[in-house]
């Protein structure tokens, strides 16, 4: 997951400083020297880490803090505010031109990630905001980049544009334009040229693809793995392009956090997006608060929320609410739900966004993958009604035939019975959580 190794270390430090009653500045130094160390260890740039902890620091041990009821809180509060404005405060939106095509231009080094950021952010525009996107190959020089990209569109059912390897992509791009207006395509997405570092001849090309296509967003896409370089090269691309946003990939891969904690304070250019996973839907839009929220341990609830109205059959998710809240949710229903949660992504993943999930031991040892679904099937189909509906009377001799009779074992059985204790106990926080998130919806 994303940001382990600092998540870790900041929810400890925070742990310490939680329930103190009392807060003095020798705390707040304290805990601001490992906060320190910790952003460091996560390779953030020096600066910004210097600069955000004095902010921290000078509000934290202000009167507001020192003096309130609850110090330990606020000083977290306080560190949950400066890490979001580090990472851009508010969640920054995607340009729509009124006169369409809306043009994007995606920009990178070799191997950032950036011929599949286009198709993720293809699928994203249609799929989250209705859109009908054309991309564009103007990666003339990777070889494999055309066929990539062409790959892609046939994935998706989108149309691709290219003119081979033999035409300048300037030329290209202003062709795809036009083909995109004819065709009523109101998103262009030209996937340009990389290169394994930031030369002069890729930014020559890339301005003058700017100047004749005059984009509404330039997006540079950049490995998260790689830390300060990206950091690094987003600067050099923003000095000659002027970028309007990054697109942060393989954040899935980043136990740091380095390049997504550093970029917006060291370029002034929003993080729009993260990659979060190889496939085409692993693209999330970039909530500055949720993450910083996340690094915390503070959870994620909204992207949960979201992420569960877009997988889950909405209509058998109010049935399964009305079966935890009158108790008679069954292990067949276990086994349904099971198969619409795995939409959403890996549990551990999905547990992870839920406050305070990394106490809950129980379910940290989750576990689910495809051969086991199979186990789970065949367990469930090997017990009575009966049992499906009352797994507590299932004792160590019925066990013994549901293990026999499904060809499992023991303690897979068992195992089986306490995942679907803890899946109970997890939907029930889920449902609260949501009608909490809904009452607050509705004061608004
Ligand atoms: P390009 O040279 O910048 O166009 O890079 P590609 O689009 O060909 O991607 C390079 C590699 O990175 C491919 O194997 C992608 O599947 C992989 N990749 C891209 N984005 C992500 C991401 O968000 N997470 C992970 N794990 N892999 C990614």
């Amino acid at each position: 997951m994303a940001f382990e190794g600092l998540a870790d270390r900041l929810q400890n430090t925070m742990q310490k400083i939680r329930g103190k009653g009392k807060v003095n500045e020798a705390d707040v130094k304290e805990m601001m020297r490992e906060v320190r160390l910790a952003l460091l260890e996560a390779d953030v740039n020096f600066k910004v880490v210097k600069e955000f902890v004095k902010k921290v620091s000078d509000r934290a041990v202000g009167q507001e803090v020192l003096k309130s009821l609850t110090p330990g809180q606020q000083v977290i509060k306080v560190v949950k505010e400066e890490l979001t404005n580090l990472m851009g405060g508010e969640e920054s939106k995607i340009a729509v031109s009124n006169r369409p095509p809306t043009v994007i231009m995606m920009v990178g080094l070799q191997g950032a990630g950036k011929t599949t950021t286009t198709g993720k952010l293809a699928n994203l525009l249609r799929k989250k905001y209705n859109r009908n996107p054309m991309l564009v190959a103007a990666d003339i020089y990777r070889p494999a980049a055309i066929k990539q990209l062409e790959t892609l569109g046939k994935q998706l059912n989108m149309p691709v544009f290219s003119l081979g390897d033999q035409v300048s992509p300037v030329e290209i791009a202003k062709q795809a334009i036009a083909k995109a207006k004819e065709d009523h395509n109101d998103y262009v997405l030209i996937d340009t040229a990389g290169r394994l570092h930031v030369d002069e001849a890729l930014m020559g090309e890339l301005k003058d693809i700017k100047e004749l296509s005059n984009p509404n967003e330039i997006f540079l896409v950049v490995d998260a793995m790689t830390g300060q370089d990206a950091v690094n090269v987003a600067q050099s691309f923003n000095e000659q392009l002027g970028l309007t946003g990054v697109v942060l990939t393989k954040l899935d891969g980043d136990t740091r956090g380095g390049a997504a904690l550093s970029i917006r304070s060291v370029t002034n250019t929003p993080i729009k997006f993260v990659g979060l996973g190889e496939k085409l839907d692993a693209l999330e839009s970039f909530h500055p608060e949720r993450m910083a929220s996340r690094i915390l341990g503070m959870g994620d609830v909204l992207t949960l929320i979201e992420k569960a109205q877009s997988n889950i059959d909405e209509e058998k998710a109010r049935e399964i609410e009305q079966k935890m809240k009158s108790n008679s949710f069954t292990l067949d229903d276990f086994l349904d739900s099971l198969g619409q949660v795995r939409n959403m992504g890996p549990l551990e993943d999905l547990l992870k966004m839920m406050p305070g999930a990394n106490k809950m031991k129980g379910l940290n040892n989750l576990q689910i993958d495809e051969k086991q679904i199979s186990h789970v099937e065949a367990i469930i189909q090997s017990m009575t009604k009966e049992e499906k509906i009352h797994p507590e009377i299932i004792t160590s001799n019925r066990r013994k035939r549901i293990a026999k009779g499904s060809g499992t074992s023991v303690p897979e059985v068992n195992r089986l019975l306490k995942q679907f204790e803890d899946m109970k106990k997890m939907m029930k926080q889920m449902s609260g959580m949501q009608q909490k998130a809904k009452k607050k919806g509705k004061k608004k």
